[in-house]
C-alpha cells in the first residue's frame, strides 16, 4: 500500500531527466529476479531537503534562492555527489542525478550511496562575492544533512574547487574545527587531491580506449576523430587528454556554440583561451576553425562522440542522424531511452554515463581517503589507481553484458543495482 502511494506520487514526473533515470531503472530490474518491495525501495530517494534562503547582493538588495539536496541511497555508505548551480535545476532533476550517483558509486565499488544537490541560479550572473555568500548560506542550510561520514558534496555543473573551499570553510567554522573531508574536489592547498580536476575527463578517455579495444579498432589515434560536446569540468579535460594521446579532436562546443575543423583543433590553445576569457567560454575564439551550432556538432561525421555537457542531448528526434560509431557519455544522462533504442538498432555502441564519467567520483573517493589518513599521493599514483578501477569496472560491465545479452547501459545498471540489492539483503531490513 505504502509503496503504491510513493509510486503514484513520484511517478507523475514530467521532468525528462527523471523520466530517463526511472525508465533506465525499470529496464534494468526486469533482468534481475529481486523481491518487488526491494525494487520499490531502491527506486525512490531515501530523503530530500528543499530550502529557500536569502542572500544579500552587491547592490544591497536581498534575493531569495531555492536549493535542494537529495540522498538517494545510504545502503553502501555515506552519500556522495555533486552540487549543481544552474538556472534550470529542479527537484526532479536532482532526484535523477542522485539516483545515478548511487549506481555510479556501486559500479566502481566505492563505499558510498548516491546524493546530489542544486541551487537554482545562473552562476555566471553573480559576482565572486555573491557566489561566496550564496554558497556559505546554502551550506549552513545543509548542515544537518552533510558531514564527512554522512554526505560528502563535490563540484558539478556550475560549481568548482573554489565553491568546495567555501563549503568546507563554512562547515568547519560551524563545528569549530577544520573538516576537509566534508567535501571533495577542494583546491589542492587545503586538502584536495592531485588529479581531481581532470579526473572525470581523463576517466572518460580511459573508457573510450577500452571501448575501442573491445570493438577491435586498432587504427592509430591520429586516424580516429573525436567530437566533444561541452568544454567545462569534463569536456575540456577529455578533449585535452584525447589530444595529448594523439587523437584528432575535430570539434568541441560550449554554451556559445560549436567549433569545428575536420583536420583537428588546437585544444591547448582553446583551453588557454577559455582560462583567459572573463566568462570562461570560447566566445570570440578566432583559431583555425568554423563556427557551428551545438545541434550540428552532435551530428558531425566522426568516430567517437563524447557528450560532456548536459542531460537529454541525444533524443528520439536526433538519434537517427548521429554519425559517430561510438558514444562515450561524459555527461550524466545525455541519452534518452528512446534514443538508446535507435542507437542500438543502428549498431552504435554507447559507453554509459555511470561508467564513462565515474572518474570524477573515483578521485573524489581518493581525496576523501587521503584526507582522512592525512597522507597524500603523487599524481602518478592517483592516475594509476583511477585507471585500474575504471578498467576493472569496464570488464565487470562487459561480463554482465555477455551474461544477460543486453547493451552496455543495461549491463552497467544491472551490475550496479544488483550490488545495492545484495548489500540491502545482507544488511537486512530494520527493525
Ligand atoms: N559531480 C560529479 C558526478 O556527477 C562528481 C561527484 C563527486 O565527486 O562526488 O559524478
Amino acid at each position: 500500500m505504502v509503496a503504491n502511494a510513493i509510486q503514484s506520487s513520484v511517478h507523475m514526473t514530467t521532468d525528462p531527466t527523471y523520466q530517463t533515470a526511472l525508465q533506465q531503472y525499470d529496464r534494468a530490474v526486469t533482468h534481475l529476479k529481486l523481491p518487488e518491495g526491494l525494487v520499490e525501495f531502491m527506486k525512490w530517494p531515501r530523503r530530500e531537503l528543499s530550502v529557500n534562503f536569502p542572500v544579500k547582493m552587491d547592490d544591497g538588495s536581498i534575493r531569495v534562492f531555492s536549493g535542494y539536496r537529495v540522498h538517494h541511497s545510504t545502503v553502501l555508505g555515506p552519500t556522495k555527489g555533486g552540487i549543481r548551480y544552474s538556472a534550470h535545476v529542479n527537484l526532479d532533476e536532482v532526484r535523477a542525478l542522485a539516483m545515478w550517483m548511487t549506481w555510479k558509486c556501486a559500479l566502481v565499488n566505492l563505499p558510498y550511496g548516491g546524493a546530489k544537490g542544486g541551487v537554482v541560479v545562473e552562476p555566471k550572473s553573480l559576482s565572486l562575492g555573491e557566489l561566496a555568500s550564496l554558497t556559505r548560506r546554502f551550506t549552513s542550510e545543509l548542515i544537518l544533512l552533510i558531514g564527512p561520514n554522512v554526505d560528502i558534496p563535490a563540484p558539478d555543473m556550475g560549481t568548482n574547487a573554489q565553491t568546495m573551499a567555501w563549503m568546507m570553510d563554512t562547515y568547519s567554522m560551524t563545528v569549530g574545527y577544520s573538516v576537509p573531508a566534508v567535501v571533495t574536489g577542494k583546491p589542492v592547498n587545503i586538502g584536495g587531491s592531485l588529479g581531481r580536476e581532470e579526473a572525470t575527463g581523463r576517466g572518460t578517455i580511459v573508457c573510450m580506449l577500452e571501448a575501442l579495444r573491445h570493438k577491435g579498432i586498432t587504427s592509430s589515434p591520429k586516424d580516429i576523430s573525436v567530437v566533444v560536446q561541452g568544454f567545462g569540468n569534463v569536456g575540456s579535460f577529455a578533449a585535452q587528454r584525447a589530444y595529448d594521446l594523439g587523437f584528432k579532436v575535430v570539434a568541441v562546443s560550449d554554451v556559445t556554440g560549436g567549433y569545428y575543423n575536420p583536420h583537428g583543433l588546437n585544444i591547448p590553445a582553446m583551453r588557454e583561451y577559455t582560462n583567459r576569457s572573463p566568462r570562461r567560454t570560447l566566445e570570440g575564439y578566432k583559431g583555425d576553425c568554423d563556427q557551428i551550432t551545438n545541434a550540428e556538432l552532435l551530428e558531425l561525421p566522426c568516430d567517437v562522440l563524447i557528450p560532456a555537457a548536459m542531460e537529454g542531448q541525444i533524443r528520439g528526434d536526433n538519434a537517427s542522424r548521429i554519425k559517430a560509431h561510438l558514444i562515450v557519455e561524459g555527461a550524466n544522462g545525455p541519452t534518452t531511452p528512446e534514443a538508446d533504442d535507435i542507437l542500438d538498432d543502428r549498431g552504435i555502441m554507447v559507453v554509459p554515463d555511470i561508467l564513462a564519467n565515474a572518474g570524477g567520483v573515483t578521485v573524489s573517493y581518493f581525496e576523501w581517503v587521503q584526507g582522512l589518513q592525512e597522507y597524500f599521493w603523487d599524481e602518478d599514483e592517483v592516475y594509476r589507481r583511477l585507471e585500474r578501477i575504471l578498467v576493472r569496472a569496464y570488464e565487470s560491465v562487459v561480463s554482465t553484458q555477455e551474461q544477460y545479452g543486453v547493451n552496455l547501459r543495461n549491463a552497467a545498471q544491472i551490475t550496479a543495482i544488483n550490488r545495492v540489492a545484495q548489500a540491502t539483503i545482507t544488511r537486512g531490513i530494520y527493525p
